[in-house]
């Protein structure tokens, strides 16, 4: 809960903010998170920012009234993605609607269909049309029984899809898409550990498709971006340009308080910490001040043509 005065304090602090960007902060850059889902209350979600020390933020999966809200308290602090049920054919009007007031992106789109699927094929041309990135989550294991797949089929199927669609800017989030950074991953496992065997098609589509890019989010980037300090270090100069801090974190003050990673049970290495924090932090003990820089801020400026 928000006390009146804690809420007007953490909006005066927030609307300083933006005059700080290009200045250092506490991560020695200012720091875009890609991947911030609306709450219940547009303060927490500037009280998520301010914690975890992020600079500005993309509301994701949002409303038009959801970014007003937050714009409203802390202008300039966030942009905004909107999402739709694809499997609708009113997804393609909810969408084209949400460009028109000015959302920067689709996503993120995650739903029980083939990553090859008409659905989302439907949403790749659109995004495509319209000029904007399209953010997918993809994840093959369960977390919870009866889950359910999301965009299933990453690793088998989307390459031709990247391939098929030159004109459509891709972020690739979840899972899937962490889990195949590795050559030898078969779906064994929601977050594999241990070293990482180099091929895998993660890396290759990152290397081989200037319209494929990579969100950082969640416990699936941190814990792939964890799991082998050695190969993390060269897949950050590798992908440096590609690839885009963000955090998914639920927690409620950007230091690990109330749950950080939605309750579920296959994230719970990183229970009782801030995923923005925690990601941040590995990224700069892994890589040099210029490049943690693009990674935290400078790509998804380009990608999103946000004015800095
Ligand atoms: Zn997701
Ligand atoms: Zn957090």
């Amino acid at each position: 809960m928000f006390t009146r005065r804690g809420f007007l304090q953490s909006v005066a602090a927030s609307a300083a903010l933006p005059a700080l960007y290009g200045q250092t902060n506490e991560w020695g850059s200012p720091v875009f998170d890609l991947h911030h889902h609306p709450r219940q209350q547009a303060a927490a979600s500037i009280a998520h920012q301010d914690g975890a020390g992020v600079t500005k933020a993309n509301l994701l999966g949002a409303s038009l009234a959801q970014f007003k809200a937050v714009e409203a308290l802390a202008p300039g602090r966030f942009i905004w993605f909107a999402r739709a049920d694809i499997t609708k054919p009113e997804a393609v009007a909810t969408l084209t609607q949400a460009v028109k007031d000015g959302t920067q992106g689709f996503g993120e789109l995650k739903h029980h269909v083939a990553a090859d699927g008409p659905e989302l094929t439907r949403m790749y041309d659109l995004a495509a049309e319209l000029n904007v990135p399209i953010l997918v989550h993809f994840q093959e294991v369960d977390h919870m029984e009866n889950e359910g797949k999301w965009a299933s089929g990453y690793a088998t199927s989307f390459e031709k899809v990247v391939k098929a669609h030159p004109k459509t800017k891709f972020i690739a989030h979840a899972d899937a898409f962490w889990a195949n950074v590795s050559a030898d991953y078969h779906n064994e496992t929601a977050y594999p550990s241990g070293p990482i065997k180099k091929g895998g098609i993660s890396d290759k589509l990152l290397s081989d498709y200037a319209n494929f890019y990579g969100d950082c989010s969640a416990n699936s980037g941190n814990n792939a971006l964890s799991r082998d300090p050695e190969f993390t270090k060269d897949f950050l100069v590798r992908h440096q340009n590609k690839l885009m801090f963000g955090s998914d974190c639920s927690c409620s003050d950007g230091h690990g308080g109330g749950i950080s990673q939605a309750n579920n049970p296959a994230a719970a290495r990183l229970s009782g910490k801030c995923v923005a924090r925690s990601t941040l932090g590995v990224l700069k003990g892994a890589t040099t001040p210029a490049i943690f820089k693009k990674i935290a801020w400078d790509n998804a400026h380009k990608l999103l043509k946000i004015p800095a």
